[in-house]
């Protein structure tokens, strides 16, 4: 598997045909930026467009449906996502748990959905504030990463986002001791649940990263890459961050 630090933008409901701009600047650059691999995941609406504009970077989705198909208005399955080039999916994220009521079981249910297609997924999993606060933040985080895991599929196409809430979209991050610390703390429950294959499985950070924090976010022990969303919307602020990778990850 790729040393690589996985660096993923997650645009959310941001994006209309006229930003595919950015992401062939984006996918363009990506050739001289090696020592990252890149992706992005596009509203719905911009998937395909955003496979048939970029060949390097991965592309993939924000949500997908649990079900295989069926009578369920306006949602999408992951076997669609494929249809319309996407090679993973992002589930659990929190605003998708705090809007739609999204559970441990269901972001489980989605994410084995998504496997079962051969989508890689990405797992979020993150506390709130006010649990942090609570000393409760590494119980929240690793019960929800028991909770929403699928076992028994290649972990290989498994990643975790570790985003906590309070730091999303607010300019606030962690300390890197408190990041290393919870990601370690990660490491643990995934070699737990997966054995050895559980000592690959990437964990990104994802919470207000942009170029000016990504260098020393990235260099922290069991980071394995970032789920970046605000500065993952324009080229010029997503390739900042993607020069925040390591060199040495090429080795
Ligand atoms: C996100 O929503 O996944 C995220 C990390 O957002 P931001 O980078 O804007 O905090």
């Amino acid at each position: 598997m790729s040393q690589r630090p996985y660096i993923v933008g997650n645009w959310k409901m941001h994006g209309t045909r006229a930003m595919l701009a950015e992401a062939r600047a984006i996918d363009r650059a990506s050739e001289r930026l090696m020592t990252a691999e890149v992706a992005l995941a596009p509203p719905f609406t911009l998937i395909h467009a955003t496979r048939n504009e970029a060949s390097l970077i991965g592309v993939g989705a924000q949500d997908c449906h649990a079900a295989d198909g069926g009578a369920h208005t306006g949602d999408i399955s992951a076997a669609m996502l494929k249809d319309a080039g996407a090679s993973f999916c992002i589930v659990g994220h929190s605003e998708r748990r705090a809007d739609h009521g999204e559970t441990d079981a269901i972001v489980r249910a989605k994410a084995e959905a998504a496997l079962k297609v051969g989508l890689g997924v990405i797992i979020c999993v993150g506390e709130s504030e006010a649990q942090r606060d609570a000393g409760n933040a590494e119980d929240v985080v690793l019960g929800q990463i028991e909770g929403s895991l699928p076992t028994g599929y290649n972990a290989d196409h498994i990643s975790i986002a570790y985003e906590p809430v309070w730091a999303i979209g607010t300019g606030r991050t962690p300390t890197l001791e408190d990041i290393a610390a919870m990601h370690q703390a990660i490491r643990g429950k995934l070699v737990s649940l997966y054995a050895e294959a559980g000592a690959n499985i990437r964990i990104l950070y994802g919470g207000s990263v942009n170029a000016a924090n990504a260098a020393e976010i990235l260099a922290v022990k069991e980071v394995g890459g970032a789920l970046v969303g605000g500065a993952s919307l324009t080229a010029e602020k997503f390739l900042g961050v993607i020069a925040g990778a390591p060199d040495e990850a090429l080795d």
